[in-house]
């Protein structure tokens, strides 16, 4: 990605981690903390669930349509995720919000945290992995929205397989997101988004309770 000419002064935290591990849940949860930060809606391919509405957490699209959005460079990345769906994380309102010092949140799997890693500009990233002690956690957790084809709990634990194996090695940080515990999880992600803030202030947080351990940085 070609950023000589883009003053960017804001950053991308990149939120990753298996399907299942709450990645949706703790966005949600700092979407209704600070609405100060950008949460971009990014474009896919796989139909809407019930309940999930167009423009909130992405833009649900034809594939003869993505395939446009990569042919026009619209995408800072994208993605086959779990060997069916493209997924693409939008370029344009990511750049205008960090051209104007925001902090943006947004969520891709590791092949596209691994992309955006190569292409863009160090200073203006980070990446959380979040991860959980145990297997079957994810499974229960994934089993909990509802009835999946077996097929499909099959292709996710592969993508977590892999995700997990990698997570630790490439991501800037890691943070535990137990059972139960997504509020101590919402707070270690808002620490890392303290600590690596441009302004070097503390976001303005809406409370919350519980204490949880330090997150740690993994590299
Ligand atoms: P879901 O269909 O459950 O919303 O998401 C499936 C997977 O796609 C999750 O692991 C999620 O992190 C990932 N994902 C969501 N948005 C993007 C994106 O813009 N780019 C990529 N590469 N992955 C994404």
């Amino acid at each position: 990605m070609e950023t000589k000419n883009l003053k960017l002064t804001g950053k991308l935290f990149l939120i990753v981690g298996p399907s299942g591990v709450g990645k949706g849940t703790v966005i949600a949860l700092l979407k209704g903390k600070h609405p100060e930060f950008e949460y971009p809606i990014s474009v896919t391919t796989r139909d809407p669930r019930p309940g999930e509405k167009d423009g909130v957490v992405y833009h649900f699209v034809t594939r003869k349509k993505f395939e446009e959005m990569i042919k026009d460079k619209d995408l800072l990345e994208y993605a086959i995720v779990h060997n069916k769906e493209y997924y693409g994380t939008l370029k344009k309102p990511i750049i205008k919000a960090l051209e104007k010092g925001k902090i943006v949140i947004r969520e891709v799997d590791m092949q596209g945290c691994e992309s955006i890693l190569k292409v863009f500009p160090k200073e203006n990233l980070v990446s959380i992995f979040l991860t959980v002690p145990n297997k079957q956690d994810l499974i229960d957790r994934i089993l909990k929205r509802g009835k999946l084809p077996e097929e499909e709990i099959k292709r996710r634990m592969q993508s977590a397989e892999k995700e997990f194996a990698k997570g630790g090695r490439i991501c800037d940080y890691q943070v535990p997101s137990l059972t139960g515990k997504v509020n101590e999880c919402v707070k270690d992600v808002e620490r890392i988004i303290n600590g690596e803030s441009p302004s070097g202030k503390a976001p303005p947080s809406g409370g919350g309770t519980g204490g949880s351990n330090p997150s740690s940085p993994t590299n």
